[in-house]
């Protein structure tokens, strides 16, 4: 469904990323592991075209995610994304931030929408907080409803980068369970995780990534038993 051929992309002098090119199937998850300034957010910014790239390709069912001729709002709605910071509209409650997007760009009709939207909320696992504003939520609660949000747009692919590393240890788990849910449901899922735990119980496939390269990839129990580059020993040997 996502495939990413000889990837480059530099700022400015600085190439961060340095051909990369990896293939995601329909309803896989994949965990991008890798050193701070890897390049795992350019990469995954790089995915829905947040970022351009210099030279390489991606195509998402077929295509050209960087053609200048493809409607880029189009390729956002078929790939949500959810990042670090949670982004949510401190004004709007919880079930209005999941609602605006089908609303207000995909002009669906409002009750449907309300309805879908009380559904997410439930899937979520925050039946019951559609009426709370972000700042009463707590960081978990707030990055579950940014996952509802995504989830209205009914995309073909979610990017998750980072999304637990700004929680309190106790909010990471439920946000885990509800994309690990995610996962079994058939959604494929491009995560940049620090979680090593849920990276070998949920992903399909690991990459692990060092100054703008793959170094190793491989299934999770493969490439956690049995690591062959010395750099991923490194990686794993501090973040295990
Ligand atoms: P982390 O684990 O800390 O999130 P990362 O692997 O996500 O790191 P990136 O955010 O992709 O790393 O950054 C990779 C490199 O690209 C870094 O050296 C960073 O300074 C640089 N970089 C990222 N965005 C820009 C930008 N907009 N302009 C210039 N340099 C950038
Ligand atoms: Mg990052």
């Amino acid at each position: 469904i996502v495939s990413l051929r000889n990837v480059r992309k530099s700022f400015g002098d600085f190439e961060v990323l340095k051909g990369i090119s990896f293939d995601v199937m329909k309803g896989e998850v994949i965990c991008i592991i890798g050193p701070s300034g890897s390049g795992k957010s350019t990469l995954i910014r790089c995915i829905n075209a947040l970022n351009d790239i210099q030279e390489g390709s991606i195509t998402l069912e077929g295509q050209e995610v960087h053609d200048p001729k493809l409607d880029k709002l189009a390729l956002r709605r078929k790939v949500g994304m959810v990042f670090q910071q949670y982004n949510l509209f401190p004004h709007k409650t919880a079930l209005q931030n999941v609602m605006m997007a089908p609303v207000l760009v995909l002009r669906q009709d409002k009750a449907e929408v309300e309805k879908r939207a009380r559904s997410l909320m439930a899937k979520v696992r925050l039946s019951g907080k559609e009426d709370s504003y972000p700042g009463e939520l707590s960081g978990g609660q707030q990055q579950r409803v940014a996952i509802a949000r995504s989830l209205a747009m009914n995309p073909d692919v979610m990017l998750f980068d980072e999304v637990t590393a700004a929680l309190d240890p106790e909010t990471v788990k439920e946000v885990l369970v509800t994309i690990k849910a995610l996962a079994e449901e058939g959604m494929t899922c491009i995560l940049v995780t620090h979680e090593m735990g849920f990276a070998r119980e949920v992903a399909d496939h690991i990459y692990f990534t060092d100054r703008g390269v793959v170094v190793e990839h491989g299934p999770p129990a493969e490439f956690f038993a049995n690591p062959k580059d010395p750099r991923t020993r490194e990686f794993l040997d501090q973040v295990l």
